[in-house]
């Protein structure tokens, strides 16, 4: 088997079994790995660590697939997915049809995401090594899930910088309809396979989107960055008295007005425009709201855009906070690798002082069960929220 040698300490992170070997802890490569193929990782003494797939394009040089001495083949993928999907068993319910399966890292699967949306099911690959076993992953998916097609959604940025190019493709079974419903909690939603974002749905809200739900009965809402209507939708589930719904994407109001027609509930006040604007313009026509939720899209993928990502947090919950009347609630989330939840909290706290207003934290948000985070794999925790309300005088 081709190997990397890592240089003289360097294997103390995956001692502690974090799957990552970054470049600069390789001191060499034997044999001649090519993209994506296996590699057993050797300590600078010999030791073995584990194996891996190898990204010769990346900073990442290779991902761990195993921490014993194992062959990596068909076997290995279904097994690890066969394990995924079994722990999930108790997510989905007869209201709800749509889960991940297969959550990268933490399911011991570097580089692969699975959506199960109904019968379909959406792969994502995000590695060389994920890219390497594609079919033999699509096979697997398929046999375990017992779904009838697979979708593969590879166009998320971060391939790049493995060397690879975007693919949208159906890739087990018929390739239409694109267009499917799924059931979340008894709402119905639309799926755009081709063109939805990520790989069609955020399914990492769906407990946030239930709690938005219990907490809106006879509250004035505003549902900042809403895509396809997931808090909105809920917000008019749960008897809200108003619900305004901002998005910056034409595309993502369409499939957002068409839901709650699906749905067959009141009509929400769709606005197309950037949160940032809207939300000045609120402040100076005097409006207000007694549950906001900002769930903006991912400011800092890393830890380098911390400063600039920062900022925009600070600024529209500044403003959340002001449109807020008394004993308002403030549902904000952060979904960037690059902002820690020690930073998050920091960050509301600075926008709710600027703002003039006296705050609680009454809950901390994550993403649901079928979204774990493996406590080796830190850079896994990325959806952090705080439910904060705003103290009456
Ligand atoms: N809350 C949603 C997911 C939000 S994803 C759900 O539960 O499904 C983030 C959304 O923010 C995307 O739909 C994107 O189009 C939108 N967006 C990004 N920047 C924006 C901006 N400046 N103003 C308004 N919407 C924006």
């Amino acid at each position: 088997m081709h190997k990397l040698i890592l240089k003289p300490g360097r294997e103390k992170s995956l001692k502690r079994r974090h799957p990552w070997v970054f470049s600069g802890a390789v001191a060499k490569v034997q044999g001649q790995p090519g993209p994506g193929e296996t590699v057993a990782i050797g300590s600078a003494t010999g030791e073995f660590l584990a194996v891996a797939a190898y990204s010769p394009r990346s900073q990442i040089v290779a991902r761990v697939w195993a921490w014993e001495d194992r062959a990596i083949d068909g076997a290995f993928f279904s097994r690890r997915i066969e394990r995924a999907v079994e722990q999930r068993r108790t997510v989905l319910d007869t209201e709800t049809d749509a889960m991940r399966l297969v959550h990268g890292e933490s399911d011991g699967l570097p580089g692969v995401v699975a959506d199960r949306y109904g019968d379909t099911v959406v792969l994502q690959l995000t590695s060389a090594g994920a890219e390497r076993w594609r079919e033999v992953i699509a096979d697997a998916l398929l046999e375990v899930s017992g779904a009838s097609r697979i979708w593969e959604r590879s166009d998320a940025e971060v391939r790049a910088l493995e060397g690879l190019t975007p693919v949208i493709a159906a890739l087990r079974g018929a390739r239409e309809p694109t267009r499917i419903a799924i059931s979340e909690q008894g709402l119905q939603f639309e799926i755009d396979l081709e063109h939805g974002h990520k790989t069609g749905f955020y399914l990492d809200q769906r407990d946030n989107r239930r709690r938005v739900r219990t907490l809106a009965r006879g509250r004035d809402v505003l549902d900042g960055f809403c895509y396809s209507g997931g808090f909105a939708l809920n917000a008019l589930a749960g008897g809200a008295k108003s619900v305004t719904a901002v998005d910056s994407s034409a595309d993502a109001l369409a499939l957002a007005r068409g839901n709650a027609e699906l749905n067959k509930l009141a009509q929400a006040e769709w606005l197309e425009g950037d949160v940032f604007q809207l939300l000045r313009r609120f402040r100076d026509q005097g409006r207000n709201f007694d549950l906001v939720v900002l769930d903006p899209p991912k400011f800092a993928p890393t830890a380098a855009h911390a400063g600039k990502a920062a900022r925009a947090y600070k600024d529209i919950n500044l403003l959340a906070f002001k449109l807020l009347r008394p004993g308002g609630l403030l549902a904000t989330f952060s979904c960037s690798g690059g902002v820690s939840a020690d930073l998050f909290q920091k960050i509301i706290a600075g926008a709710a002082l600027d703002a003039g207003a006296d705050a609680q934290i009454i809950d901390r948000l994550g993403p649901g069960a079928d979204h774990p985070v493996a406590l080796n794999f830190p850079e896994g925790d990325y959806l952090k929220g705080l439910l904060c309300r705003v103290t009456s005088q």
